[in-house]
């Protein structure tokens, strides 16, 4: 099934969302298969990528509680060039369905191993919490990407998550580690965030991409078009540095991009 990430950070509005959709569509430009799975009832990265949230026949709702295939979710994102597994307000129920079903830790991951896997990356964009819907996300991820802004409290958040990530690896998933962490929404004129920068570097090295993602209103704005950044406006500062993180990725990985040379 390719490489399967979470992008995770249990606080809302740290930019998992926007990273998920650019990351996707990002990889999607550089040729590759991918798959994005929207794991948050407010299904903000199936509006991003041009689906209406509000008309699903099937969601990953259907899927986690086993009414559904993966395959038959799964709808195309034409402006991505992506694939979406999506997600709506329905979701939201499944936290409290979930509890009593077999292997509840393991519904995506074995809705995934279902299917059959034509994806070079699955992408899950978790919600901003550290609940059932997060675990079956960390259960089937080989990695977590976290995307974090450089500001005061952002260490401290990253405690609780590291701790998830070290317990699920220890108990449901020895293949879980962290890819990196994922500076976005940066301004480099702020000398705090370019003090909390240094220190997330010193803190966590190697794990820090060195792509910084800066904070750009092309990415703000995109969502509202029904695309990714990256589509958008695929000169816009945020959509070039979502493309070098994309970049970035694949030689963390050593896998080649089948279309790099087009950019
Ligand atoms: P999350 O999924 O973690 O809740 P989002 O990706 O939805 O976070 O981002 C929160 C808000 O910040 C959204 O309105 C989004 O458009 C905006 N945003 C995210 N990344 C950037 C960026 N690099 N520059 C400007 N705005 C951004
Ligand atoms: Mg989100």
């Amino acid at each position: 099934m390719g490489h399967v990430f979470c992008i995770a950070n249990q606080k809302g509005g740290v930019g998992k969302t926007t990273t998920s959709v650019n990351l996707a569509a990002a990889l999607a430009r550089r040729g590759h298969r991918v798959l994005l799975v929207d794991l948050d009832p407010q299904g903000n990265a199936t509006m991003g990528s041009g689906i209406d949230k509000r008309t699903l026949e099937r969601s990953v709702y259907q899927v986690l509680v086993g009414l559904s295939g993966l395959e038959e979710a799964t709808l195309r994102s034409e402006s991505g060039g992506y694939d979406v597994l999506p997600a709506n307000r329905e979701l939201a129920g499944a936290e409290v369905e979930l509890v009593d079903l077999p292997r509840r830790e393991f519904r995506l991951r074995d809705a995934l191993a279902a299917a059959p896997s034509t994806y070079d990356f699955v992408l899950i964009d978790c919600p901003p919490s550290l609940s059932l819907l997060t675990l079956n996300a960390l259960t089937c991820a080989h990695g977590v990407i976290i995307p974090m802004q450089c500001e005061y409290y952002a260490l401290e958040g990253l405690s609780d998550l590291a701790n998830t990530i070290k317990r699920v690896h220890a108990n449901l998933n020895r293949d879980l580690r962290i890819v990196g962490l994922l500076r976005v929404m940066f301004d480099p004129r702020v000398t705090l965030q370019q003090q909390v920068s240094e220190e997330v570097q010193r803190h966590f090295g190697e794990k820090v991409f060195a792509t910084v993602i800066p904070r750009n209103v092309r990415l703000a704005e995109a969502p509202s078009h029904g695309m990714p950044g990256v589509v958008f406006d695929p000169r816009s500062r945020g959509a070039l540095a979502y493309l070098e993180f994309a970049a970035e990725l694949e030689r963390r990985l050593g896998v080649a991009a089948p279309l790099a040379e087009a950019h």
